[in-house]
């Protein structure tokens, strides 16, 4: 989906115990050293940025998101009531936050619409 010309070669001159320290976590993750930075990077960007996020596609287990900081559809499953993000590999990345929002944001509207049929039953 992304081109090529989206993405930029940075060269960055890091402590050696930091990227050795990135690495290890990239690799438990199962993600590129690349990937993991840029999530964090957009992660922390997040907070300067107006609108980050845009839902894609929603289903009641999985959901798509728009990242437009990182130019990626982002898929997002809910795994034991928890968003876990593929991308990632991690609950607790931006990707994971904005969905856990959405999703709270979803089901309070079933619960009210529930209890609203409930009282029209009684
Ligand atoms: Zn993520």
């Amino acid at each position: 989906m992304v081109k090529e010309s989206k993405r930029m070669l940075v060269k960055l001159k890091l402590p050696r115990k930091l990227v050795n320290k990135l690495d290890r976590i990239a690799r438990e993750r199962g993600i590129r050293r690349g990937r993991l930075i840029a999530s964090l990077l957009a992660d922390w960007v997040e907070y300067y940025v107006e609108d980050r996020f845009e839902p894609f596609s929603m289903r009641l287990d999985r959901m798509g998101v728009i990242d437009k900081l990182l130019g990626e559809i982002v898929v997002v499953r809910m795994i034991k009531g928890e968003p876990y993000c593929d991308y990632c590999k991690s609950f607790t990345c931006g990707h994971a936050r904005y969905v856990k929002k959405l999703y709270s944001r979803k089901w309070k509207k079933i619960l009210m619409e529930k209890m609203d049929l409930e009282d029209d039953s009684s």
